[in-house]
């Protein structure tokens, strides 16, 4: 999964709104943000097979430290706590938790999407539920997780939302370019595209999310 990882991203803003929606958009991108640098320096494989699923031509046969099981719930783990050494005095503790479980949705999801390449630890055991095989199907879910989330972030506030509904569509406008543009050129170009999307997308909320009024936690809405 792409874009869609961000609906995890608004809707945790209902839970724990002082969590800065950059930090959300790293943690649910988190197991990606490493698994770029990891094929550019060839700790982890991926090669283009165009075909190899109807949307998505990445062969990812060699993922244990980002996108096992095991490693992403250590790497949860670990943003859990780097979190809680790293927040500003006053951010409740829950918004740690929050994040580490931000960081575990990502693997939830890609669970959806991948072809079975998702291993449950090491490099064997693998899962996924082969929805990019289906390219109408998997482009409606991000789109519907990416909004669905969003919606929840808007709760009930009143203010403009017009900025971040922009934010999403193009967002979604590159997804629709990777599922169906050309396939990338190599697997380091595959990781760069990646690492510089999630560096922009974030980079762009840091800028909008002061421009937005805060959403009410769950609790008082
Ligand atoms: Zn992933």
């Amino acid at each position: 999964m792409f874009v869609g990882h961000y609906g995890v991203s608004f809707a945790a803003k209902r839970v724990a709104p002082a969590l800065p929606l950059w930090v959300l958009f790293i943690a649910v991108q988190l197991l990606d943000v490493f698994w770029a640098p990891f094929i550019l320096l060839g700790i982890e494989k991926v090669r283009i097979v165009p075909g190899i699923t109807a949307s998505n031509p990445l062969d990812l046969y060699y993922m244990p430290y980002t996108h096992s099981l095991v490693a992403a719930v250590l790497w949860s783990i670990g943003a859990l706590f780097v979190y809680r050494r790293l927040a500003p005095k006053g951010l409740a503790r829950s918004a740690a938790s929050v994040v580490g479980l931000a960081v575990l949705s990502h693997w939830l999801l890609d669970l959806l999407v991948h072809r079975p390449d998702l291993p449950l630890y090491d490099n064997t055991a693998k899962v996924g539920f082969g929805l990019w095989n289906f390219p109408a199907v998997a482009f409606a879910l991000e789109a519907a997780v990416l909004f669905g989330g969003m919606w929840l972030y808007f709760g009930t506030a009143v203010v403009s939302r017009l900025r971040m509904v922009v934010l999403g569509v193009v967002m979604l406008g590159v997804q629709a370019y990777v599922f169906f543009g050309p396939p990338p050129v190599s697997d380091n170009a595959a990781a760069l595209t990646a690492l510089i999307s999630y560096g922009v997308f974030a980079a762009a909320v840091a800028r909008l999310e002061p421009l937005l009024p805060t959403p009410r936690p769950f609790e008082d809405a």
